[in-house]
């Protein structure tokens, strides 16, 4: 290997000027399919290269067919940020390269996702007592949890909204639960008397509402839910990936209303907590149905300290990465503060642009805006519509997202990077107004 100090120091000098200039990169790879990996070398090397050729092709090849998360004009899906915090952090995990199967494999990696994830717990003011540990994904997550729902009522439905996240249905069909996708109400919330139907209807093994929808940011009913799951007996799991991080400022609290009776909850520190993908916190109040779902112990990991966690036995994976140091990294370097400031100006800008939108004849804001999410359209067809998008994504100056909503396609604006200002929320604006005049 070549010398690990200069090319450390060669590949921080990247990342810095990286993150300082993303903002002049086209946000949405300009790329045909194909292209990247034909500009790359077929067969691996021989011989082992410099490290700096690794860079030198990261600047040639793969930046130019780069997506760009970190860049402050990207608006599209949830908008995230690997903060400078959470990349150090990043870095030194790999340099530990710690896989946290047991305790006696990681001491350091396991007491402190469980202190990371007692400290989140206490900044999103979720109840004393739980149990949290972390997954990669909420999509592992919801798995996790209704894995764990069906141990206690096995073989009933799945009920969540037409609104929720792919990943419900894809855990429900994973764990070969009957998946129901019951209707909202005029705000794209889940109808408590759709749930209420459904447990007279049959079985059902787990309710899980969204705060938070994927299309809107809309907020279920869980107060409601969670008094129908107390009275049926089925699994409370509320899906709160994207906008429970908003309930570090208080005024969003109110999202988190119920939570307090759900047997689990999945917040993503990945989407709007600023901690590099991937990261992804599930409590519970039901640890024991967590381990009847996941605890095997076969003779090479039979561990003797007693009183331990042993995180393998909370999840599918038995190697685990040492998530929790970016996600304490991230705590410890904003403070409580420093995360309600971007919380709270996320969500000023986002509402700003809805302003914007409302204010102007010929645009139209389609669903309520709770948080940093705007979902709009413009007066004409789907069609027109979707052309407006795409013409927009093509200069490479922003990127949206699109959807559907009762039947009609829709643009959303998601703020959520770290770097984003109002200028860059201006400049979006002001794209799509020069663009719909087209
Ligand atoms: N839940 C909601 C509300 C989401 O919006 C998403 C993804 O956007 C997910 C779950 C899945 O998250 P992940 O990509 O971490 O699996």
């Amino acid at each position: 290997m070549s010398d690990f100090r200069a090319d450390g120091a060669a590949a921080l000098e990247w990342v810095a000027r990286y993150l300082e200039d993303v903002g002049e990169q086209p946000v949405l790879a300009q790329v045909e399919p194909g292209e990247v990996r034909a500009a790359l070398p077929s067969s691996p090397p021989e011989r082992g290269e410099p490290f700096a050729a690794v860079l030198r092709d990261l600047d040639r090849v793969l930046v130019p067919g780069t997506t760009h998360w970190n860049h402050p004009r990207f608006f599209a899906y949830f908008a995230t940020s690997g903060s400078e915090p959470g990349i150090l952090a990043e870095f030194l995990t790999a340099a530990l390269n710690v896989n946290t199967m047991v305790w006696h494999t990681g001491p350091a990696a396991t007491e402190l996702e469980e202190l990371v994830l007692d400290w989140t717990r206490q900044l999103l003011g979720l109840p004393d007592g739980l149990h949290g540990h972390i997954e990669d994904t909420a999509s592992t997550a919801t798995i996790v949890a209704l894995a764990a729902a069906r141990e206690l009522v096995p073989g009933g439905a799945v009920l969540t909204s037409e609104q929720a996240n792919f990943s419900v249905e894809k855990a429900a069909r994973l764990l070969d639960l009957e998946y129901k996708a019951l209707p909202v109400d005029g705000e794209f919330r889940l109808r408590a008397d759709a749930v209420a139907a459904e447990f007279e209807r049959g079985r059902v093994t787990a309710v899980v509402p969204t705060v938070g929808t994927t299309a809107t940011t809309s907020v279920d009913p869980v107060p409601a839910i969670a008094d129908l799951c107390a009275e049926h007996g089925a699994w409370l799991h509320v899906d709160a990936a994207y906008a429970g991080s908003a309930a570090v400022c208080e005024e969003f609290r109110w999202a988190l209303a119920g939570c307090e009776r759900a047997d689990s909850v999945v917040v993503n520190p990945h989407k709007w907590l600023f901690t590099p993908v991937d990261c992804s916190c599930l409590w519970t109040r039901r640890p024991d149905a967590l381990l009847r779902a996941f605890s095997a112990t076969p003779d090479y990991l039979r561990t003797t300290e007693e009183d331990v966690t042993n995180l393998k036995d909370y999840g599918p994976a038995l190697g685990r990465r040492f998530r929790a140091l970016k996600l304490w990294a991230v705590i410890r370097c904003y403070g409580r503060e420093g995360l309600q400031g971007l919380i709270r100006e996320h969500v000023r800008l986002a509402q700003l642009f809805a302003s914007w939108i409302e204010n102007e004849p010929g645009w139209e804001i389609v669903a309520p805006y709770p948080f940093s999410v705007a979902c709009f359209r413009r007066d004409g067809s789907d069609e027109e519509n979707e052309a407006l998008l795409e013409r927009v994504n093509a200069t490479g100056e922003i990127y949206i997202s699109g959807t559907r909503l009762d039947g009609r396609y829709v643009l959303r604006l998601a703020v959520g990077n770290v770097r984003t200002t109002e200028d860059d929320v201006a400049r979006a604006w002001e794209l799509l107004r020069e663009s719909a005049r087209r």
